[in-house]
């Protein structure tokens, strides 16, 4: 992507779900003054037939073949399976969210990829914000994780001791960058983080990694003479206190629109100098809010998926 068009196609709401992104999502708990959760407020403005509506409705997945349908920012997910809560080597957090769902392929990712970081010294995964039972746009947060095939990973190790349902809502996650320096807190990051990064981008099934700048900096300069893995793990704001992995489109699911690749090479160069700049962090003009999606905005599948029964 170019510079011009990243910067025309920076979401004006990305800014403003950083914070929200940033430690995987707040608490659905979350209740402001006037006694409304952080969702109800999001579901309160809006008609009660937008797509994050009619999706953060549903509480179970669609049963139906697993598919991912669409695109990750623009979607919906049949036949979704749950990650469970308590794994080998992972625990799922913000239990409340209801966001541990994704097609059966990001279930293999993650039940493998766990397994991989403890053998390289991470003791087990804290697992944030995957899909909702059907995917589709979110009331709170992220503009993709509709398809199934994206789930963010804290960068907080798991504790050796199964939290309780409240833990999992309250605990903080651990930022790995003073953002007001935009420099990595090199008293919070190590290189078992660098490894755990690396051994997911260099898994097959990985599209897209996204990191904070100053991480990927990190990264690049740490990796040494084995860079390709580096072009999958690529800069974005939010992503300190987790890294977003995103997966390719599951062979042989017609009705799942994969991302172009990222550009070749590392990623270590113009691109990441522009990212540790101050042009990315900019106040932006505000835009006119715009229209939510709807159901009609969304893959036509998507409207079986919802009423599938
Ligand atoms: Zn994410």
């Amino acid at each position: 992507m170019s510079r011009a068009r990243r910067l025309i196609s920076l979401p004006s709401l990305a800014l403003a779900a950083v914070a929200t992104l940033a430690a995987g999502g707040a608490s659905a708990q979350t209740t402001g003054s006037d006694g409304l959760s952080e969702m109800e407020k999001a579901r309160a403005a809006l008609p009660p037939d937008a797509a994050k509506v009619l999706f953060g409705e549903k509480a179970a997945p669609a049963p139906l073949e697993a598919r991912s349908i669409g695109s990750y920012a623009r979607g919906c997910l049949a036949g979704a399976t749950a990650l469970p809560v308590d794994g080998s080597a992972w625990q799922v957090m913000r239990l409340s969210r209801n966001r541990n769902w994704g097609h059966p392929a990001l279930i293999a990712f993650l039940e493998h990829f766990a397994a991989r970081g403890r053998a390289i010294g991470w003791p087990g995964l804290l697992v944030g914000d995957m899909s909702q039972p059907r995917g589709g746009p979110m009331l709170t947060g992220h503009a993709s994780h509709q398809i199934g095939l994206d789930a963010d990973i804290w960068f907080s190790p798991m504790p050796d001791r199964t939290l309780s349902a409240d833990e999992r809502e309250t605990i903080s996650a651990v930022s790995m960058v003073d953002m007001g320096r935009r420099e990595l807190d090199r008293t919070k990051w190590t290189e078992t983080r660098a490894k755990l990064v690396r051994e997911a981008a260099r898994d097959p099934a990985v599209a897209r990694i996204f990191v904070n700048p100053p991480i990927k900096k990190a990264l690049c300069d740490w990796a040494g003479s084995d860079r390709a893995w580096l072009a999958k793990v690529r800069p974005w704001y939010g992503h300190n206190y987790h890294f977003h992995v995103r997966i390719a489109c599951p062979a042989g699911d017609a009705s799942c629109a994969d991302q172009d690749p990222p550009p070749s090479g590392d990623g270590c160069g113009a691109d990441l100098a522009w990212w540790l700049g101050p042009e990315p962090w900019k106040p932006s003009e505000p835009e006119k809010p715009r229209p939510p999606m709807m159901l009609a905005d969304l893959p036509e599948a998507c409207r079986q998926v919802l009423l599938a029964k």
